[in-house]
């Protein structure tokens, strides 16, 4: 998709730090990361977000996801990985290319707010 900013970063006609690439998916470091390492793993092929996509894309996006959390895990050692996907502006969404966030977690002082699922919880928790 021309005007797609994830489609450019495919393309290489926006710079991004690559972290893993296949025929079929590409994953580079969040620009805004929520922890280190946070990394986003998307689709070769546009589609806006999980409602959109066909079996054969999910089926190729998590062939790669085990593969890019073990990279993440022995580049940075965390303890633990939150994976998360927004679908929609409602649901946080930003960016319409469908990607997965992989945010390593370190350890209940990360300071990281998770608000996934529409509950906040604070670290470290009460
Ligand atoms: P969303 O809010 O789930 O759609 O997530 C979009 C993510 O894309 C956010 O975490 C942004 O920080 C990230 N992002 C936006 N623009 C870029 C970029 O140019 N390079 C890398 N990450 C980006």
């Amino acid at each position: 998709m021309s005007d797609c900013l994830f489609c450019k970063i495919i393309a290489g006609e926006i710079p991004s730090i690559k972290v893993y690439e296949d025929e079929h998916t590409f994953a580079f470091m969040d620009i805004a990361p929520l922890t280190k390492g946070h990394t986003l793993l998307i689709p070769k092929t546009h589609c806006k977000d999980l409602f959109e996509m066909s079996e054969d894309v999910a089926r190729n996006l998590y062939a790669a996801a085990p593969k890019v959390a073990n990279a993440i895990k022995a580049a940075f050692n965390p303890a633990g990985m939150n994976t998360i996907n927004n679908n929609g502006a409602e649901a946080g969404q930003t960016v319409f290319h469908y990607h997965l966030h992989l945010v390593p977690r370190y350890d209940e002082k990360d300071g990281l707010v998770v608000n996934w699922n529409g509950r906040s919880q604070e670290f470290p928790p009460d």
